[in-house]
């Protein structure tokens, strides 16, 4: 079965280092989403913030409140000094209470970051829920208007905070159906799954073709893991081979999955197979299998090729 590929346009991916920074929060009615950047889904009013400076605004605002206290308190002491060295000393107290202040304020301001979005979430956990399911209902009724690729940005911004199979298998399918070029924004370790799928195979096997640098240590793992089913489908023992290629990339892939190359390297096409024939002739300690395989495939396949001789130096 072959699926109709369509060319498509997909907007850039904005990576975040915590996935909770994707998340907004309205101002108005209190829903969560990931998707919109001012106009709130749930009310319609232009009042979505960040979570991030959501947070950050509660913290300076209790901030200002200690600072104006202190404020206060000195103030109504130098109203109430009556000797000059009493005022000089209330001022210098308070000033130096105030950059103490600041100073420890400055300092605790991130881990009171983190407390106050902890506080939010545990507080509005239900809400959180809520939102990200509506979102998710959102990005239905935008596939059900026949609009693929909005319906897969909208699952991959809900994916940066929703971890499962189902939308996973669902942004799979939606890529399946485009006609995926090296330029695009894609994503692969995000979409790895614990158990076998055919359709996370075959869109691994198009991203071994055209984003190597996007296979790495978890999609080795997952290919070999899920080695004897893959050989079970059609185009299995290819897409084994092709990320077998992709293995070729780096040195340190290389010395790590030796099993996935001894079993694949007669598939490799020449410019793969010349990296590794390259590497092990340098790195790899003769008689070993891997070692042994490839200088049995140079033998046959390569051994009057000019490309394959050894460079002087
Ligand atoms: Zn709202």
């Amino acid at each position: 079965m072959t699926i109709k590929k369509t060319p498509v346009t997909l907007r850039p991916y904005q990576r975040v280092q915590h996935p909770y920074q994707k998340l907004k929060l309205c101002r108005k009615c209190r829903a969560f989403t990931v998707l919109g950047e001012k106009q709130c889904p749930s009310c319609g009013k232009h009042a979505l913030v960040p979570v991030e400076k959501y947070a950050a605004a509660r913290v300076s605002w209790s901030h200002w409140r200690s600072r104006l206290l202190l404020l206060l308190l000195t103030g109504g002491g130098l109203v109430l000094a009556e000797r000059l060295w009493e005022l000089i000393l209330l001022l210098a107290v308070g000033i130096a209470l105030l950059y103490l202040l600041l100073t420890m304020q400055k300092r605790s301001t991130p881990a009171l970051h983190r407390a106050q979005l902890e506080k939010l979430f545990l507080r509005h956990q239900n809400g959180l829920a809520a939102g990200l399911h509506r979102d998710h209902q959102s990005a239905v009724e935008v596939f059900q208007q026949g609009d693929k690729p909005r319906t897969y940005e909208m699952l991959r911004e809900i994916g940066s905070l929703v971890q499962n199979d189902r939308l996973r298998i669902e942004q799979i399918m939606l890529l399946q159906t485009f006609r995926l070029r090296k330029d695009m924004d894609l994503m692969l370790e995000q979409l790895l799954m614990e158990s076998f799928n055919a359709e996370l195979v075959a869109y691994i096997g198009e991203i071994a073709k055209i984003r190597r640098d996007l296979i790495r240590e978890n999609t080795f793992r997952y290919m070999l893991q899920h080695e004897s089913h893959i050989l079970k489908l059609s185009d299995g023992e290819a897409i084994m081979a092709l990320v077998a290629g992709a293995a070729v990339r780096k040195r340190r892939y290389m010395s790590l999955y030796p099993y996935l190359l001894l079993r694949y390297a007669r598939l490799l096409p020449k410019e793969r197979f010349l990296r590794l024939y390259r590497h092990v002739r340098s790195h790899v300690t003769s008689s070993t299998p891997l070692y042994n395989e490839v200088m049995r495939i140079h033998e046959e396949k390569y051994k009057w090729d000019p490309d394959f001789e050894v460079q002087p130096g």
